[in-house]
């Protein structure tokens, strides 16, 4: 048993996804898994990233750039929070991706940033597809015209799709979020713009990874299940 067990919870998260994979004809290398470690201490990550892990996850500004000064600098940093528009200049060059676009003028403020420091920021946009009220994300009516809108911006990169499923006890229930996220991204993708690659799709987590997999999903963000609970 290694130190905080998470070599043996990301062994087991890795043969449910290779297992999946398997089942519904997929490479199990176009699925990325993110270690989702917002509240966990660098020693968990590091256990993570001496297992192999070097994508993972963070809700807050302040944290990721923490842990971004701490751990090496090989780490892709998916910012998976709702991202405020006074502190996209913290980490439009310290991200590999921002997966929670949901308005214009966010994406905007992230452009105007990364032309500052002369970077490419990817991102996906997140489509509250269930209609949540708790949730933050564009509407599936909205997103298709809010991609356009977005990619005609400088130095901002879409690639694809993010959603957060409903909280449910049977992974089940999430399926049909799950395939109603991929018709869209493939629907825009048949639109063939200039600046829109539909490649990711960002869906699934502990409770549902396994239902997204065989969805389509191409980065699952696991946290509970790597880390334990919060
Ligand atoms: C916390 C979080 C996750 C991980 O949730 P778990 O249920 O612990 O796996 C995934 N995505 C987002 C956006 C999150 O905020």
């Amino acid at each position: 048993m290694s130190e905080y067990g998470i070599k043996e919870n990301i062994k087991a998260v890795e043969e449910i996804i290779t297992a999946e994979c398997e089942k519904c004809g997929r490479d199990r290398s176009e699925v990325t898994l993110i270690a989702v470690s917002k509240t966990k201490p660098v020693e968990m990550l590091q256990e993570a990233y001496d297992y192999g892990c070097r994508d993972f996850g963070e809700n807050k500004v302040q944290e990721l750039m923490d842990k971004y000064e701490v751990m090496p600098k090989d780490i892709r940093w998916h910012m998976i929070g709702h991202l405020q528009r006074n502190k996209v200049k913290y980490i439009v060059d310290k991200v590999y991706m921002i997966h929670s676009v949901d308005s214009f003028r966010l994406a905007e403020e992230i452009s105007k940033e990364a032309v500052k420091k002369n970077v490419t920021v990817k991102i996906l946009i997140e489509v509250n597809v269930a209609n949540e009220a708790s949730k933050f994300g564009t509407t599936c009516e909205e997103v298709r015209q809010l991609v356009r809108d977005i990619a005609k911006l400088p130095n901002i990169s879409v690639q694809g799709l993010m959603t957060i499923a409903p909280f449910v006890d049977d992974e089940e229930k999430n399926r049909c979020y799950f395939q109603k996220l991929k018709k869209i991204s493939v629907d825009i993708m048949d639109e063939n713009s200039d600046n829109i690659v539909m490649e990711t799709l960002s869906m699934g987590m502990t409770g549902d990874y396994r239902v997204a997999v065989s969805e389509g999903a191409t980065c699952v963000r696991v946290g509970t299940g790597i880390f334990g609970v919060r």
